[in-house]
């Protein structure tokens, strides 16, 4: 048992290895089933807990955050700095994504043969869909040959979630240019509170509550305030009760995610990686960038009183919850919670600049879209041109802050790049393997980019309102 007084996130690790070891004895002595029947719930327990403050949270944060505010001038200002921080930061990410899968290109390690086998079978596509392909390597007759071999075969498990996840982004990108504007307003505030995906509209009501408060007596909306207050203290609390069990439960979380990719066979886990090893290592060391070089020196660059070392201390704990839950939804309690405690963010822009944070500024996911369109090219032996990959930087901003902070939502909108750029959508069945693995490390990205980014807003903001 760890000693009292061990920093949480030492146990949150000790919990994380602990859990990956365990799938790994477990999955080697033939009990998989027992780690999935009876551990891995517990690891669903605390991420149903976690999303079930996340929205109150968001709702009461945002509200108090804006009382806290002189007038709703300042509140614009800290709006639009928020929304400018986080584009930027987003570009940059998927900049860095473009430039190191260019440099290392993961997709030409794939054996030449089997390149061209699938390049053939992206010609067939193309004819089929009538694309036009746009690089001068045609290897089939134009017309395309033996689409018969297309024919529908039976399907199998991933065939069919690839499917589900593919008209998920249908239905996305059929909708009107201003759709996502219209998704925003809640027609139904009991509605939009009660569905985790419609985090956005919880915002705009939040926002719309906390500015017309501004506009009300102070003697009339006494009670409101203090209520507001209270509310917000209490969910602030329930997470400090819950990240008591964070190492339990982060273990538990582990084994059971392990356990569920390796079943009775731990070589399996090893095989997933080993086709798809060049690309999951080239969008970990895009990640590793941004968290451990981009953010921690754009920090102390603009926050002088932050350290190296002091921002991860301060973050551990969200960023191993990011990594163990996958969802920058669930892992948002806390994210607040180390903002505001160990980096000394006012509750002010903490509660203001975080929740939108997580809903649309997904550094970690526009990265790893932009790798991965660019590998799947790659091994389909597509060259994407300039102006392509000026596509992919614009696609895969929107894409991301599109993204639901969810796990695998990243790869849904993935399906809407890989359009944008007239390839195949079907591709994503091809890196489904290693996703989960990839969404655990790029939500860690996420959260420490929201993170980052407000605290360089609060020290921008000391000297004002
Ligand atoms: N799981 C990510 C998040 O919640 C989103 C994604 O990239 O799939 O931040």
């Amino acid at each position: 048992m760890p000693k009292k007084g061990m920093p949480l996130h030492t146990k949150i690790i000790i919990g994380l290895v602990a859990g990956v070891l365990f799938a790994l004895v477990s999955s080697n002595f033939g009990f998989s089933k027992f780690t999935i029947d009876y551990i891995n719930p517990f690891g669903t327990i605390f991420i149903n807990a976690l999303k079930l403050i996340a929205v109150p949270l968001v709702l009461f944060s945002i509200i108090k955050g804006i009382i806290g505010l002189k007038d709703a001038s300042s509140l614009g200002r800290i709006g639009i700095k928020t929304l400018g921080i986080y584009l930027v930061t987003t570009m940059v990410a998927v900049s860095v994504g473009l430039l190191i899968v260019n440099i290392f290109q993961p997709g030409k390690q794939i054996d030449e043969k089997q390149r061209v086998e699938y390049r053939k079978d992206y010609e067939r596509w193309a004819y089929a869909e009538g694309k036009t392909i746009k690089d001068d390597i045609r290897l089939l007759p134009i017309g395309g040959e033996n689409l018969a071999s297309d024919a529908p075969k039976s399907k199998s498990e991933v065939e069919k979630q690839v499917e589900s996840k593919m008209q998920t982004a249908k239905a996305t990108k059929e909708a009107g240019p201003l759709q996502m504007l219209v998704d925003m307003v809640p027609s139904n505030l009991f509605n939009a509170l009660g569905n985790n995906g419609l985090m956005l509209q919880v915002i705009v009501f939040a926002l719309f509550f906390g500015i017309v408060l501004l506009k009300i007596e102070d003697e009339k909306k006494i009670h409101v305030v203090g209520f507001v207050d209270g509310m917000n203290e209490v969910f602030l609390k329930m997470v400090d009760v819950l990240m008591k069990g964070a190492p339990f439960f982060v273990f538990a979380l582990l084994a059971g995610k392990i356990s569920e990719m390796a079943g009775d066979d731990p070589s399996a886990v090893i095989e997933i990686f080993k086709g798809l090893g060049w690309y999951s290592l080239v969008v970990i060391v895009g990640l590793a960038f941004m968290v451990f070089v981009f953010y921690p020196l754009l920090l102390i660059s603009v926050v002088k009183k932050v350290g190296y070392f002091q921002f991860f201390k301060a973050m551990g704990p969200a960023q191993m919850l990011a990594f163990s839950t996958s969802s920058s939804a669930a892992t948002l309690p806390v994210t607040m919670d180390c903002v505001q405690d160990n980096l000394g963010v006012s509750k002010k822009i903490t509660s203001f600049v975080l929740p939108i944070g997580a809903t649309v500024n997904m550094d970690g996911t526009s990265l790893y879209q932009a790798v991965a369109v660019v590998f799947l090219a790659q091994m389909h032996m597509v060259d994407l041109s300039l102006e392509q990959q000026t596509l992919i930087v614009l696609t895969a901003t929107l894409a991301s802050i599109g993204s639901a902070a969810v796990p695998s939502a990243g790869l849904i909108m993935l399906i809407i790049v890989l359009e944008s750029v007239g390839l195949n959508p079907a591709w994503i069945a091809i890196i489904f393997p290693v996703d989960r693995i990839l969404d655990m490390c790029r939500t860690v990205v996420n959260v420490t980019g929201d993170a980052a980014v407000s605290t360089i807003i609060a020290s921008t903001e000391e000297n004002k309102s």
